[in-house]
């Protein structure tokens, strides 16, 4: 582990390093003359895994040392997050309280039903922004403290400087991996949702000296805002870690926002034909909000001959939402 780390309290909840297998098949279907691999966190081995484990370990690491009794998540009712939020919880007896904006569901499914199997106890608070669920997840927090519990907040998805120290670490594992098993890894496809994967990403791999060249794929933000989102969060790590880096964004990555089509949670055409033929292909699932359209990206860059050397792709997960998106 990178020594940066070391006064920096974790709680250990996945299986580290995540494997790193080779996709033959899609290389084939590619014809690519280079190499293709998949960095599979979403095998880290709590919940349904994915990469919001590597966050929850700083998160709930500063959650424990801080002596919370309670933790409050909150997101849409197929959050990732919430669930494994929820399962990291039960590995360290920590009670755990989730806020849903949306209306409770008539049937458990996806990950609503992992959360009803996991105990939490769940607010739906109807169809709302985040701002409002903010103010609702402020005021149940005053109201535990007012009973003498100790609650604590995940904020903004688990995407702050502290949630986006894992993928620092992801950076390093890649790159041991790669020496180690002589694949020869160049580039990093990874999905920008609000840019904590991306961040994490970002500056574990200018501290390592540049090894990489990383693409994120946007799968909800234009560029821009994507990258405001970087460059704050990066900041947010660099007062932890009190080490600056110049991170070099726009030499050794691109926040490529082609692929995302209306945004958030709206799947594209080929987002969704993705998940079919990736899975025919390598019997492995990609979900349809992250996952897919970053193989979309993968692919057509792949394609268009803009990659020249080999390629790790990061399956971040999310194997819970699958079922839910297709069911409109
Ligand atoms: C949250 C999430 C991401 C990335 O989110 P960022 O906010 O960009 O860090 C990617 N994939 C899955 C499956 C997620 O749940």
């Amino acid at each position: 582990m990178l020594n940066i780390f070391n006064r920096i309290e974790k709680s250990e909840l996945g299986i580290y390093p995540t494997p790193i297998e080779r996709l033959k098949n899609e290389e084939k279907y590619l014809n690519f003359e280079h190499k293709i691999y998949i960095k599979r966190d979403d095998l880290s081995g709590i919940g349904p895994g994915g990469n919001k484990v590597r966050s929850l370990e700083f998160i709930l690491g500063d959650a424990v040392s801080n002596e919370s009794d309670l933790i409050i998540a909150s997101g849409p009712l197929q959050s990732n997050l919430c669930t494994l939020a929820a399962s990291s919880c039960a590995k360290l007896s920590l009670e755990c309280v989730l806020v849903h904006n949306g209306d409770k569901p008539n049937f458990l499914e996806g990950n609503t039903l992992l959360n009803h199997i996991l105990g939490v106890r769940s607010h739906f608070i109807g169809n709302c922004g985040q701002q409002e669920r903010d103010e609702y997840v402020n005021n149940i927090y005053d109201e535990y403290i007012k009973k003498g519990r100790k609650p604590y907040i995940i904020k903004n998805g688990a995407t702050t400087g502290l949630g986006a120290l894992g993928y620092i670490n992801a950076v390093d594992e890649i790159l041991v991996q790669s020496n180690k098993e002589n694949l020869n890894i160049k580039n990093i496809f990874a999905p920008g949702g609000n840019g904590g994967v991306a961040s994490g990403l970002i500056y574990g791999n200018a501290l390592l000296g540049f090894p990489f060249s990383i693409y994120i794929i946007s799968v909800e933000y234009d560029r821009s805002v994507l990258l405001e989102n970087i460059i704050n969060t990066i900041a947010e790590i660099e007062d932890i870690t009190n080490l600056k880096l110049d991170c070099k964004i726009s030499e050794f990555s691109k926040i490529i926002d082609d692929y995302k089509g209306l945004g958030w949670g709206i799947d594209t055409c080929k987002s969704r034909n993705v998940v079919y033929d990736f899975a025919k292909r390598e019997g492995i699932f990609l979900e349809n909000i992250y996952n897919s359209k970053v193989m979309v990206g993968l692919e057509d860059y792949v394609k268009n001959k803009k990659i020249d050397s080999n390629v790790c792709y990061v399956h971040t997960g999310g194997f819970g939402s699958l079922f839910m998106q297709f069911n409109k």
